[in-house]
Order: C-alpha cells, then sequence, then structure tokens
C-alpha cells in the first residue's frame, strides 16, 4: 500500500527526467528516479472491442515526477488507454505497472490515482468544502488530517475565500479549480485527466494550463493527461505519446517532435498552421518540387517521395523557388501566406508584420536545407543519417 502523507513525499528530486526510448523491461527504469513508486508503465496494452481494437500494443512508460501528454485526433484511443490506467476499463491483453506494483487486475479504488474529467462532476448541491472533501468521507479516511488537508489544497488553488459557495456560484475556471482541489487532496502520486480544459474559452484554458503545470511540477506527480490539442501537449509536457487508429505513432519531448517528426502524421499534427508537404518529382538535374521547373532540392535522398517544410521556416527571398500567393491572412505580429508552387497549392509561409499581397501575384521562397524533412512512400520520415543519392545544388 502506498500512501503520501504529505507534500514532501511527492516531490522526487529527479522529476523531470525523461526516459525517450522504449522500454520493454522493468530493471531499466530503476535509473528514472531513485523514488520511483509513481512511475507508471504500460507494456502491450491492447483493448480489443466486437468490431475492432480501440488500441494495440501500446507501451509507454511515465517516470515519476513527470507530465505525459495523450495526444490525437478523435476515436484514436487515448480515453481508453486512460480508462485502462485508471481501472474503469479491463485490458483485453497487456500490463500496468504503477512502481512495482502490477496493478492490471487491481479495482481502482487500490491503484492510488485520482482522475479529473472534462465534465466537472461536481455536486451541485454540496459547497466547494464538501466537494474537495467529498473523496475523503467516502474513503473514510482519518477526518482528523481533513483541515490541514483541506487548507493546503484551498491555499494552493486560490479557493480559500469560496469554500462556502455552491458550484452554481462559480465560474467555469473556479468551477474546474474545484475539480483539481479534488484530485489534489487525495494525494494520490498518479493523477490523470481527460480533457479537463475543453469547456473553458481560450483565455482561461491559457491560464488552466499553467496552472496544472504548476501544480504538477511543485508536487512532484506523476501525469497523464488526454487532449487532441497539440497546443495544450507541446506546452505542458514533458513526453507526447502522439497516437493514431489506437497505436503509437510517435513518443517524443514536444522539442522532438516538433523537430523530428517521424511521420508525415505527426509532421502535420504538431503546428500551427502544420508542416508543408510538397509533393516531389524526378526533374533533370535530381528531385524537384512536383510541377515546377526549378533547381533539384538539396540533400534530397532518391526514394523521397514528399518534402516537408514548417511555415515558419520558410522566408521570402529574391533568390528563392517561384511562387504565387493565393492568400494572405493577417494576425497581427504575422501574416500567413499561403502560395503554390509547381504543382503543390497550400504551401503556408509566416512572413513577419503585414504582408501586402494579392492572388497571384509572384515572389520566391527559400529555406534552409537543414529546415528540410523528407518522407518515403510510405509516409515515414527519411532520417537524416539514412539518406542515399543526395543531390548537391542548393538555394
Ligand atoms: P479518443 O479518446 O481518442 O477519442 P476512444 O478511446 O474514446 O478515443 O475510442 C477509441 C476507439 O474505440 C474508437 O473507435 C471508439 O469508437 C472505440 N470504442 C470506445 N469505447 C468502445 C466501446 N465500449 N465499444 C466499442 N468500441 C468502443
Amino acid at each position: 500500500m502506498f500512501a503520501l502523507q504529505n507534500e514532501k513525499d511527492f516531490i522526487c528530486p529527479q522529476n523531470t527526467r525523461l526516459v525517450t526510448t522504449d522500454v520493454s523491461c522493468r530493471s531499466d527504469l530503476h535509473h528514472t528516479c531513485p523514488n520511483d513508486m509513481s512511475t507508471l508503465i504500460l507494456e502491450n496494452l491492447t483493448k480489443q472491442y466486437a468490431d475492432a481494437a480501440a488500441i494495440q500494443d501500446v507501451s509507454f512508460t511515465a517516470p515519476a515526477g513527470s507530465f505525459t501528454v495523450l495526444l490525437g485526433p478523435s476515436g484514436c484511443g487515448k480515453s481508453t488507454t486512460l480508462r485502462m490506467i485508471a481501472g474503469l476499463d479491463t485490458p483485453t491483453s497487456g500490463q500496468i505497472h504503477i512502481g512495482d506494483r502490477d496493478v492490471t487486475h487491481l479495482p481502482p479504488s487500490q491503484r492510488h490515482i485520482s482522475m479529473v474529467f472534462q465534465s466537472y462532476a461536481l455536486f451541485p448541491h454540496l459547497s466547494v468544502r464538501e466537494n474537495i472533501l467529498f473523496g475523503l468521507k467516502v474513503r473514510k479516511e482519518p477526518a482528523a488530517d481533513f483541515p490541514r488537508r483541506l487548507q493546503r489544497v484551498a491555499d494552493l488553488l486560490g479557493l480559500t475565500a469560496l469554500l462556502d459557495r455552491k458550484p452554481s456560484q462559480l465560474s467555469g475556471g473556479q468551477q474546474q479549480r474545484v475539480a483539481l482541489g479534488r484530485a489534489v487532496i487525495s494525494e494520490a502520486p498518479v493523477c490523470l485527466m481527460d480533457e479537463p480544459l475543453s469547456n473553458l474559452d481560450a483565455q482561461l484554458r491559457h491560464d488552466m494550463r499553467r496552472e496544472i503545470r504548476a501544480l504538477q511540477q511543485s508536487l512532484g506527480i506523476t501525469m497523464v493527461y488526454v487532449t487532441h490539442d497539440q497546443t495544450e501537449a507541446m506546452s505542458m509536457a514533458d513526453q507526447v505519446v502522439l497516437l493514431r487508429n489506437g497505436r503509437i505513432e510517435q513518443r517524443d519531448t514536444p522539442d522532438g517532435l516538433y523537430a523530428r517528426p517521424a511521420t508525415e502524421f505527426a509532421a502535420r499534427f504538431i503546428g500551427t498552421p502544420p508542416m508543408n508537404l510538397m509533393d516531389l518529382s524526378t526533374q533533370q538535374d535530381g528531385l524537384g518540387i512536383a510541377g515546377a521547373q526549378d533547381l533539384p532540392i538539396v540533400a534530397a535522398p532518391a526514394e523521397a517521395k514528399r518534402l516537408g517544410v514548417r511555415p515558419e521556416h520558410i522566408r521570402i527571398d529574391d533568390n528563392g523557388r517561384p511562387a504565387q500567393v493565393e492568400s494572405v491572412e493577417y494576425f497581427g505580429a504575422d501574416s500567413i501566406v499561403v502560395c503554390r508552387m509547381g504543382t503543390c497549392s497550400g504551401i503556408a509561409v509566416r512572413a513577419p508584420g503585414h504582408l501586402r499581397a494579392n492572388a497571384g501575384d509572384a515572389l520566391k521562397l527559400a529555406w534552409q536545407p537543414e529546415r528540410q524533412h523528407f518522407f518515403a512512400a510510405d509516409a515515414a520520415v527519411i532520417p537524416p543519417s539514412g539518406r542515399s543519392g543526395a543531390a548537391t545544388l542548393s538555394l
């Protein structure tokens, strides 16, 4: 039985250390953190329904005290994964470990996990105080500790002045904070959140993202957080598990996912606007942008089918490749200019300031060769080391 008594117990001295390689062996984990009792390990988790698998062969480690985001489009298996970690669903096969305990077949109450859902699920007839304490009372935890635990959580979340109010007397953000308070007061070392911010407006979401991240870090909680919003994932996570059709597409740090997407799907899922993908075709001097009669693409591997470049890495440059403007959107600090090159349309370029251009205008685009990503016919990235037949001309 693993129960934490005070805030100090949550904090792991190396709580931000991250394992980025797949973990297939339990002993690999012991160097993640000396106190790895809240390290969460999923091994080959599969959930098969009658007609299809919701998730297949999902394995990852959430190191103690780290923030893991399960990211992906609707229906990719995020909630199913989270529900199995919580014990609300049983896997068809695979194992779940928390610390040194195999919890795969334990009921939710024995996993020492707290959860925050999209709907705050506050009891409308109970006060903030009673809502926060509800779980402790149900679990018959020592009542003598309630005032101390309540005060700490209320202080942490700025709820002290609101303890006597009913949920209907709170704003959306305050209600969400109460839901967080309910999770935090349980002092569970692992916390699961399923789209907890999707009912809030944009500004509140932004504020709450920061609050949740700060809370998770200060308490050293092992967090698994579900979202379809890549901005949430990028701004909060130590590691992102990107899911697609029930399988892990890529698991990496936010930096890694942005800089080294493993597939076209990962490349397009991260970034706003997403990475441009341009078809390549064989031309006289090497691989070039399909339909464009221009210089070949520098360093393009012979097997490349598509070239990816992020909008923020393309610049308007008189020495660049010819393009035509399709549209311009102005955002204040910058403009998104959508262009066509050869037969590739919809190429987004982030230009500083207010770019004044009209549809049909000609301009030239350039980028650094190191900003290029090449993808093969199967949509997998061609890693720089694995490339062959590099062209030699550059812009
Ligand atoms: P996400 O949270 O990423 O939106 P889910 O985990 O809810 O996705 O669902 C993953 C897939 O499993 C979806 O195709 C969904 O329709 C399917 N699924 C989820 N729950 C059930 C169920 N109880 N019975 C059958 N299929 C289900």
